[in-house]
């Protein structure tokens, strides 16, 4: 293969020797071996040429008239341009002075004459394969220095994005480290990153409240105090924490919704203060609750109203159908109301159904167990869970209750202070039928009660068929 032409692969060595028939001598060696061969005979002549042409190797004799090698060489090693070209001695002078000399100055090696063919071409062969290499290390030290600056300036770009982002945000945003005992328990978190608005929020700055714990004294504000054992489930079971949460002092009282996710070996956090939403929130909520109040309870008794009882009966109804437990019902009426309105007037009227009502509801004691004014002057208690005997206690107590008031009705034609008539059923509900079944039969009971001569309790039974 002629090298001559094939530029990209043929190198080049400049040989440098005052005597021509060394020159004639290397040069036909070299050539033999592939190699793009120029030579000079003077240090001045072999500058010119290497400015004009860089060769991949120089072979520099030392003793040269008017300049000798080593001068040559210390241009070559002072110029940027040609301070890569290896230098590779020849000389007839062999004292360890000229070689250390010759390294000194920036030579790669150092060959002396007479030499040995086979020596020359295994040191230029060296030479040239070491310079290849170190250029290809260059190359790529050159190729990874301008990636790294290239990511370098990405870096910078998103840094200055983020930083624009979290300043820009109405949010609080913040990031934290867990800091770990040596069992590699979290014991507390570190501030990563703070934007403004957090900064400000626990009464610090972003720059402050880097490294600052967040649950020790030097952290300003203890706005988090409630959540430490939130934020250490956040980061050891990679949970979304995301909560409402009230924090009061005597500097701030506010609320927050937080969102807390997992980051690293700590978290991020995302937090805004909702207090005005919250308020309203409130508000409306016992707006509400009122408004539910009142819809429910009787203005003038303050127990619960029929539109309770219709309610109650039906939903308990079902649940002890579903249960297969007994219902029962009282029907409480009364005793010649008509004449008490009649001999005291309707306002002392008012005030006894008051004072009944109370009384019936002292006489109710479980939770489950509701009075209601269920008309006029009669009321209504619903007895879940609860057998004949049971219900016909609770009657007995209410009835006590009532006489235990003393209130004065001359008028009555069963006492001389008011009293009740008590109807009183029991039954286990079935799906198939109403609560109107236990209704009407407390009822009849009732109708029974005033039969036989009033302020008394009856009792009827009923089959659920
Ligand atoms: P009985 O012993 O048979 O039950 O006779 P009674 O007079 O109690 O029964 P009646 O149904 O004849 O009369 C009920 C009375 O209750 C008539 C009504 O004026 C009175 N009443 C109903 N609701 C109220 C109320 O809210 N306030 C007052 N003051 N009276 C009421
Ligand atoms: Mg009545
Ligand atoms: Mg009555």
């Amino acid at each position: 293969m002629n090298k001559k032409h094939n530029d990209e692969l043929q190198e080049s060595i400049l040989i440098v020797d005052d005597l021509p028939e060394n020159i004639r001598l290397l040069s036909s060696l070299l050539i033999n071996q592939g190699y793009e061969v120029k030579s000079a005979t003077d240090g001045a002549m072999a500058l010119s040429i290497i400015k004009a042409n860089c060769p991949d190797l120089i072979l520099l004799d030392i003793m040269l008239p008017m300049m000798d090698g080593y001068q040559v060489c210390r241009v070559l090693k002072s110029q940027e341009e040609t301070q890569h070209i290896p230098v590779i001695f020849l000389s007839g002078l062999d004292s360890e002075f000229d070689k250390v000399e010759a390294f000194k100055v920036g030579g790669v090696d150092y060959i002396t004459k007479p030499f040995f063919i086979e020596e020359v071409v295994f040191r230029v062969k060296a030479q040239l394969a070491a310079t290849k290499q170190q250029q290809k290390f260059r190359q790529v030290i050159n190729e990874q220095v301008t990636e790294r600056k290239i990511a370098e300036q990405e870096l910078n770009r998103s840094r200055a994005l983020l930083t624009g982002v979290l300043n820009s945000s109405l949010d609080g945003v913040a990031a934290f480290e867990a800091i770990r005992d040596r069992r590699g328990q979290i014991m507390d978190f570190r501030w990563l990153i703070a934007n403004p608005v957090a900064a400000m929020t626990v009464g610090g700055t972003t720059e402050s409240l880097k490294g600052k714990r967040l649950f020790v004294q030097e952290s300003p504000g203890h706005l988090f105090d409630g959540l430490f054992d939130l934020f250490v489930q956040v980061v050891e079971t990679c949970t979304v924490l995301e909560q409402e949460y009230y924090y009061e002092s005597s500097s701030l009282t506010a609320w927050f919704h937080i969102v807390a996710v997992k980051l690293g070996d700590g978290f991020a956090m995302t937090f805004r203060d909702i207090s005005d939403r919250k308020q309203i929130e409130i508000t409306l909520k016992k707006a509400n609750l009122r408004l539910t109040y009142q819809a429910n309870i009787d203005s003038l008794t303050q127990i619960a109203n029929r539109r309770r009882f219709d309610e109650y009966i039906t939903q308990e109804w079902s649940r002890c159908a579903r249960e297969q437990e007994h219902l029962s019902l009282i029907l409480c009426d009364v005793d010649y109301f008509k004449a008490y309105n009649d001999t005291y007037g309707h306002q002392a009227g008012d005030n006894c159904l008051y004072e009944v009502a109370q009384g019936i509801e002292r006489a109710v004691k479980r939770p489950a167990d509701i009075a209601f004014r269920y008309g006029g002057e009669e009321f209504a208690v619903v007895l879940p869970h609860t057998e004949e005997k049971g219900a016909i206690k609770v009657a007995e107590e209410i009835h006590k209750q009532i006489q235990d008031l003393q209130i004065l009705h001359h008028s009555s034609q069963v006492d001389k202070i008011v009293s009740l008539s008590l109807g009183v059923s029991s039954i286990i509900p079935d799906r198939r039928s109403s609560p109107h079944t236990l209704i009407s039969a407390a009822d009849r009971a009732l109708y029974d009660a005033k039969l036989q001569g009033r302020n008394r309790i009856v009792y009827k039974s009923l089959k659920s068929h």
